[in-house]
């Protein structure tokens, strides 16, 4: 029986390193050792790397998955080939690309090492296509999830009542940020469908997905899986307005971990944050933040405000005064666009505040 070809492996492994820039694939003419070295002197500034996992990285069974969920420096992954998931170990020996504070987070592309019992030992984190910062003040960054696409911001057509300047807030914030915003309503089922419209009218006008559900009766529920399909996601929304029922009709068997989640458990209370991943039957995935009750992180800019309501800033350019600040100013050309329908009164309540905010500093 012929013997097994390591330095193919050698090849395979470091194709797929994100040290690459650094380290060249050289074929299968290179010795084992020799390469070793130049990836080791490759990494100098990521400390050192002890010999034995060195080696069994390089002729090891390094697989790819994505983190579930973390519990300090364990991070339980999902594979990408299907499969359990799979407990792993963040160790100094892990190539992590960004600032350490948040070295490995929910939703993070990794590479892991099977080799003896897990948990596994990571050989390294990717870099991030997009983060869901908290941010300190006057201090660091925290990263609670990244690699998340869709901000989903849910909110109610009653029971709560519909909040047009939440909802404009948070959207506004999404858009600043690095996820697509969508618009969830959910309740229809309780108002009637011209109320419905008339509350989705200003985000369908603006092009962003506005998506009408009853978690209660499953009315638009396709509709939403189509927009979630395939992406990784992240709920927000006040209390009440139905993200479990949501995530309880998407994932059937989400249940119990569905009270934790949104539960009123965790509001307020001082613990570390656990994220976690669930996926989708359908394919992709939804993070739950407990930590977190809105993804409103950032401030709004009055940069920003110009690409939400265009149609107010449309009306605002036949002000008479640049300054207008278009609350019964003279020669203010809002009131006119307002009682002829170009914008809703929700609308300019809505700009009016955040515009307030802005200026307020
Ligand atoms: P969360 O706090 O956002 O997770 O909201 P929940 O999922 O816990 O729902 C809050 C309440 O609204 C519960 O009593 C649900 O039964 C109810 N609810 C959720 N979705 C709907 C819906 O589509 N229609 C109606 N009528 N009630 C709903
Ligand atoms: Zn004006």
């Amino acid at each position: 029986m012929k013997k097994k070809r390591k330095r193919r492996q050698v090849g395979r492994t470091v194709r797929r390193s994100p040290g690459r820039g650094r380290v060249r694939e050289t074929g299968d003419a290179v010795e084992d050792a020799p390469l070793r070295e130049k990836i080791l002197r490759g990494r100098e500034n990521l400390g050192a790397l002890p010999e034995e996992a060195s080696r069994a990285e390089l002729e090891g069974d390094v697989r790819r998955g994505r983190v579930a969920s973390i519990r300090g420096r364990e991070a339980t992954v999902e594979p990408d080939q299907g499969g359990e998931l799979v407990p792993t170990m963040l160790r100094r020996s892990t190539r992590v690309p960004h600032a350490a504070t948040s070295p490995v987070v929910v939703g993070d592309r990794v590479g892991y090492l099977v080799e003896g019992e897990p948990p596994y030992v990571l050989t390294e984190v990717e870099p991030r296509r997009t983060r869901l910062v908290r941010g300190r003040r006057g201090g660091e960054e925290h990263v609670i999830c990244a690699n998340v696409d869709l901000g989903v911001m849910v909110s109610s057509a009653a029971e709560p009542p519909f909040k047009p300047r939440l909802v404009d807030r948070v959207l506004l914030s999404v858009q600043q940020g690095e996820l697509a915003p969508v618009l969830v309503l959910n309740k229809v089922d309780l108002v009637e469908p011209v109320e419905v419209d008339r509350m989705l009218a200003p985000y369908r006008g603006l092009g962003l997905p506005a998506l009408p559900v009853s978690a209660a009766t499953g009315h638009g529920l396709d509709a939403l899986v189509d927009v979630l399909r395939d992406r990784t996601s992240v709920f927000s929304g006040q209390s009440g307005v139905g993200k479990s029922s949501i995530l309880n009709r998407l994932i059937p068997d989400l249940d119990i971990r569905t009270q934790d989640v949104y539960g009123r458990v965790g509001k307020g209370r001082h613990t570390t944050t656990a994220s976690t991943l669930y996926p989708f039957p359908f394919g992709g995935a939804v993070v739950d933040t407990p930590g977190i009750r809105s993804f409103a992180l950032r401030e709004p800019t009055a940069d920003a405000l110009t690409g939400f309501f265009p149609e107010i800033f449309a009306a605002a350019s036949r002000c008479r005064f640049s300054d207008c600040h278009h609350r019964g100013d003279e020669g203010c050309a809002v009131p006119d666009a307002v009682a002829s329908g170009r914008i809703s009164r929700d609308r300019l309540d809505s700009f009016l505040t955040l515009m307030e905010e802005i200026r307020g500093g």
